[in-house]
């Protein structure tokens, strides 16, 4: 579903994406792990293609990532993106944050947005806040939001960048069991992020990167107890 060939991206003398071949099937999980800097956030950028790549292709359901225009706008549609930050709209109530995508993007009717989006907000236990402003909400619930705002273009991968590091402990859990559950309806995830709780829960694959390459790839229980390479070793005792 997703297919990434030869990629490669440099910001000025650093290769930040050094020739990275991935390829994640339909309802796949990947969690991808790695230091600091090594490239993990400019990978799922470069897949929504909110960041641009200096050579090789990245194919989302068998079309090339287009340069710009309306098929690329189709495309991201096709790709959503949670952040590590909440990036809701400010100024927006959490419904409008979630109909919003669906009517100017894909003109649906207001009231079939609204339900739509109901629907959503509901999943992710969070329809109770539907007209509050994303301020009143906890980290935990905004980050919820921006699952059911993603979902609500039907997508058909989500990218997740550290979904849950800006979270305090209490809400982290809240906003991975909405993942696990995502997962678990088959949903193809790409998933970056350091809670090893989720990878080993959900995970088909742990996808590790340093110095903007892929090092190793392997399923969750064979990475997290035999690594095959000092990089990878070294991060694991570090965050286990
Ligand atoms: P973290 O775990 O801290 O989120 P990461 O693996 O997501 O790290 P990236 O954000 O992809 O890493 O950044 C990779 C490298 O590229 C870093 O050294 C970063 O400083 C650099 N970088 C990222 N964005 C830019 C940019 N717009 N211009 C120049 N350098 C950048
Ligand atoms: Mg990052």
């Amino acid at each position: 579903l997703v297919r990434l060939t030869d990629v490669n991206k440099h910001f000025g003398e650093l290769h930040v994406l050094n020739n990275i071949n991935l390829t994640v099937s339909q309802g796949e999980v990947v969690v991808v792990i790695g230091p600091s800097g090594s490239g993990k956030s400019t990978l799922c950028r470069a897949i929504n293609r909110l960041e641009t790549i200096d050579s090789g292709t990245i194919e989302v359901d068998g079309r090339v990532l287009p340069e710009e225009g309306k098929a690329l706008a189709q495309l991201r549609a096709d790709v959503g993106m949670v952040f590590q930050s909440f990036n809701l709209f400010a100024h927006k109530t959490v419904l409008q944050n979630v109909t919003l995508g669906p009517i100017k993007v894909k003109k649906m009717r207001s009231a079939e947005a609204k339900e739509l989006a109901m629907t959503l907000l509901r999943r992710v236990g969070v329809d109770s806040q539907a007209n509050k402003m994303p301020a009143q909400l906890s980290g935990g619930q905004q980050q919820r939001v921006a699952i059911a705002r993603a979902l609500a273009m039907h997508p058909k991968v989500m990218l997740f960048d550290e979904p849950t590091s800006a979270l305090d402990p209490e809400m982290i859990t809240e906003v991975l069991d909405v993942m696990v559950g995502l997962a678990t309806e088959g949903m193809t995830m790409i998933v970056v992020t350091h809670e090893m709780g989720f990878a080993r829960k959900a995970a088909d694959r742990v996808v590790f990167m340093s110095d903007g390459q892929v090092l190793e790839e392997a399923e969750p229980e064979q990475f997290f107890t035999a690594p095959s390479s000092d990089r990878a070793r070294d991060f694991l005792s570090k965050i286990l």
